[in-house]
């Protein structure tokens, strides 16, 4: 049931009422060893604030985050530091990720250094094993980051984030700066070291395609809840939701001309300061009935599957 509500300053003189924005607005999921798990949504609908609450770099406004069954905000100093190990994550923006006037051997360095691993010597041989594992050598070593392109840079971030042996890689749109060409090799990277290390991965995207390739299960998001659940192969060939349905359909398809299964959603995505009562979707859903303007849909079991839906349009079914 984790929520992040960010508070904002109302701009009426002389009154003090305080707004906040609902990020993350009660959103519940387990994670399972060695899998992929996608979230996907449009911007703003709380990807990134999920996975920063689960890094640990913002603390939720209410819920838990559990590794390993232990709520990480119960933890001590010294568990809280090796459970920050176990939980690393790569940034979308592998330009502002990597601070210019470091090199790349201290830029890998340095989580060893923070979490105290090894000596100098020590390090650097890691520093070069990783580079190697991402692809890059021990040449790339005594660079500093604008020497390199883009999918360089993702490569040096992933090779950061693997330092400490992490169990689980939060991936926040590893890719979407990237060319498309180049998205591909970064991808595959992530794939073999997935394989070659056992990793677990979140993988956060507004990109079906790279999902798809990606992912075992996918979590779609919506106004900071999570509308739809299911594994790929669910979520892809049986869409419940409307929302995923008119995600689904907005795929380019080989014939552009093709435009018959095309579901356009009316009006933008509302204000997550005041979202719509009911079903936040109610505004721009076609199969909207009166209750949804009501009563708030709950994430709930379809069949005995895992697929979950949050819509009253499955209710009656069950
Ligand atoms: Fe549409 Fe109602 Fe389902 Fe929301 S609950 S997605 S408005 S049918
Ligand atoms: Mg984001």
């Amino acid at each position: 049931n984790l929520k992040k509500h960010f508070p904002i300053k109302n701009s009426i003189p002389f009154k003090k009422v305080t707004q906040h924005v609902k990020a993350v607005d009660g959103v519940s999921f387990e994670l399972y060893k060695g899998e992929t798990l996608g979230i996907v949504g449009e911007s703003g609908c709380g990807k990134s604030t999920v996975a920063r609450l689960i890094n640990q770099l913002i603390a939720p406004t209410e819920g838990t985050v559990e590794f390993q069954g232990v709520d990480l905000a119960s933890l001590n100093t010294a568990d809280i530091r090796s459970a920050r190990k176990s939980i690393q994550m790569v940034f979308q923006n592998p330009y502002a990720s990597l601070d210019p006037r470091k090199t790349i051997e201290y830029l890998i360095a340095e989580p060893m250094v923070i979490h105290g691993i090894g000596d100098e010597a020590a390090r650097k041989k890691r520093v070069i094993e990783l580079l190697e594992t991402v692809g890059l050598s021990d040449y790339h070593a005594k660079r500093y980051p604008h020497e390199f392109s883009g999918g360089q840079r993702q490569r040096i971030n992933i090779a950061r984030a693997l330092a400490l042996n992490p169990d689980i890689v939060v991936c926040d749109e590893p890719v979407s700066a990237l060319d498309v060409s180049v998205q591909a090799q970064v991808i595959n990277l992530l794939k073999d070291l997935q394989k070659d290390f056992g990793l677990t991965y979140i993988f956060i995207s507004h990109d079906l395609n790279v999902v798809n390739y990606m992912c075992d299960r996918i979590a779609v998001m919506y106004l900071g809840k999570i509308v739809e659940m299911g594994t790929y192969e669910e979520i892809y060939s049986n869409p419940q939701h409307p929302y995923t349905q008119a995600l689904l359909s907005a795929i380019p398809k080989e014939n552009p001309f093709d435009t018959k299964d095309r579901i356009i959603l009316s009006g933008d995505v509302p204000s997550p300061v005041n979202p719509p009562s009911g079903c936040a979707f109610h505004k721009r859903c076609r199969f909207a009935m009166e209750k949804c303007a009501q009563i708030q849909p709950q994430l709930d079991s379809l069949t005995d599957t895992h697929h979950q839906v949050s819509c009253h349009l499955f209710e009656q079914t069950k």
